[in-house]
């Protein structure tokens, strides 16, 4: 069984050498729809019975460890040297330093790297994250598949 809870974030970004529009510093709002896959719980008389995981867990371990960290953040690649300087001039400024530019593609993996750390089996029923996705505008979005990237390790 598949689940997808899914959570809006704003954040600026740019695109340092992208040909067009995304060179410039400006922003998008975001969505983040998380997929888990697990088998369905039937403990009876448990709070989560029927359930793969409460859809409010879903959200909540998304936002501690994701929009939290990225809403009204500006995220930025490391080697954006110009930018990360500006940025750093600011203080108390919301920054996100990436490792790679932040596309929508390069965010799903940031993403699902992040929270496959954080979605554990408490139940017993093989909860693992499957998915994320990353909408950079309603028509624009990236996947980040277990088992599709070679920088996504399978935890089995
Ligand atoms: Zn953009």
């Amino acid at each position: 069984m598949l689940i997808t809870r899914r959570l809006e974030f704003d954040a600026g970004h740019r695109i340092p050498n992208h040909s067009s529009n995304c060179r410039h510093l400006h922003g998008h709002r975001y969505a983040l729809e998380v997929t888990l896959s697990g088998n369905i719980i039937t403990s009876e008389g448990a709070p989560e019975q029927g359930m793969v995981m409460d859809f409010a867990e879903v959200k909540a371990i998304a936002q501690r460890h994701v929009v939290d960290a990225w809403d009204h953040a500006f995220l930025v690649y490391a080697q954006d040297t110009v930018v990360v300087e500006f940025l750093r001039s600011l203080p108390g400024h919301k920054t996100v330093v990436l490792a790679a530019p932040p596309t929508a593609e390069n965010l799903a993996l940031e993403a699902f790297r992040i929270l496959d750390a954080a979605y554990r089996d408490v139940y017993g029923n093989q909860l693992k994250l499957e998915r994320v996705r990353v909408y950079e505008t309603p028509n624009c979005w990236a996947d980040a598949v277990r088992g599709q990237d070679p920088s996504l390790q399978g935890k089995g």
